[in-house]
């Protein structure tokens, strides 16, 4: 009996391999359909294709395994050619973690952003608005040891009578406040027709939220090396972002950041909704990256600390946040930037003084 046992275990055994290779074979079939599938566009899903296969192997099926048996057998062996078929596609994207595993790690002059880098913090008025505003905003936050200065020049505004930003003047401040305090330069850029001209005066370009899927501004952004922080869009889904930094990538930019701003949902109590999965997935699924913007998300000065703190425990590479001599007249944004006292505070509440002293006891030798 013994015997028999081990005669039958050794057909087993060769049944297995032969089972291995036609479903190997099988897969490198599907593998073609596949790619002739992304090449139409089409999905590699398609229900009624599964349907008409699971129905001629029922209709052939002798037994010993009943219907459900093999119906199961056979839709695990699908679902395998399929995940195949998407880490196919994904391999070849840019953006994707399954290409480049490394973490992608942008440089601004010494400061370093992404990857085990300490978190950097973006500070600085919503918008530039005046030499003294700038100058003092600028000096402040350098005086805090920050690094990368922020501050609009050309601002996205929903009502076209409110102040929109002073163009290149504002760029011609910013440069030169960052010039005088030492500090990299953070502003948006709306138009591609504007490159050559930021590209003069500016250290980071920022796409805004309202620009994310402005592909001819994407790709004229893409045509340079300038560090570029891409915000998400107001309502766009975690893909459409990671295209969006696709398109830049792809157009030979690899010094790409990602910037979670808040998302528009029915919620009302806050401007929009922090999505902190988005951070998280955005840092799974890609090498680059991942900033928070905490003023913008949550719109509310009281929140600042606890969206930063959230943002830093997802794996946030750094916090963008809006700072301003006197918030009650700011020309925008005006109920969410914070004063030079709440700022400090913000440092202290964080933990961001301990992050940022290295550069502060450079500058100030405590
Ligand atoms: C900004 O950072 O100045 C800004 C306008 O942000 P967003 O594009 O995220 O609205
Ligand atoms: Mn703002």
């Amino acid at each position: 009996m013994r015997e028999k046992i081990q005669s039958l275990r050794k057909q087993i055994d060769v049944l297995n391999i032969n089972i291995l290779e036609l479903l190997s074979e099988r897969a490198e079939v599907a593998e073609r359909i596949g790619e002739a599938q992304t090449t139409l566009g089409l999905s590699h899903y398609d229900p009624a294709r599964e349907q008409e296969m699971l129905e001629a192997i029922v209709a052939a099926n002798k037994g010993p395994f009943d219907e459900p048996t093999v119906k199961s057998l056979f839709k695990q062996i699908f679902q395998a050619s399929m995940q195949l078929e998407d880490d196919h596609d994904k391999k070849k994207y840019l953006t994707s973690r399954t290409l480049d595993h490394e973490d992608t790690v942008v440089r601004v002059g010494d400061v370093h952003i992404g990857s085990n880098h300490s978190p950097v913090l973006i500070a600085g008025p919503c918008a530039l608005e005046s030499r003294e505003q700038v100058l003092l905003t600028a000096e402040y936050v350098a005086s805090k040891g920050v690094t990368l200065f922020r501050g609009g020049a050309f601002k996205p505004r929903t009502d076209p009578y409110s102040f929109q930003g002073l163009g290149e003047g504002g760029l011609r401040l910013g440069r030169e406040a960052c010039d005088q305090y030492g500090l990299k330069f953070v502003t948006e850029i709306m138009d591609p027709r504007d490159i050559g001209m930021f590209i003069e005066y500016v250290d980071v370009l920022q796409i805004g939220a309202r620009n994310m899927q402005n592909f001819m501004l994407l790709k004229a952004v893409g045509n340079t090396d300038k560090p570029v922080i891409l915000k998400r869009g107001l309502s766009a889904t975690i893909e459409e972002w990671v295209m969006a930094a696709e398109y830049l990538l792809s157009a030979g930019n690899p010094n790409i950041i990602l910037c979670e701003r808040g998302i528009r949902t029915f919620e009302k109590y806050t401007r929009n909704t922090l999505d902190v999965s988005a951070v998280a997935l955005a840092k799974l699924e890609t090498h680059l990256p991942v900033l928070v913007d905490v003023v913008h998300s949550g719109g509310r000065r009281d929140l600042l600390v606890a969206l930063t703190k959230a943002g830093l425990a997802v794996g946030a590479d750094g916090i963008m946040i809006e700072v301003h001599p006197n918030p009650e007249v700011a020309l925008s944004d005006n109920k969410q930037q914070i004063d030079f006292d709440t700022f400090d505070r913000y440092l202290e509440e964080t933990g961001y003084h301990k992050k940022l002293s290295i550069k502060r006891h450079e500058v100030y030798g405590f």
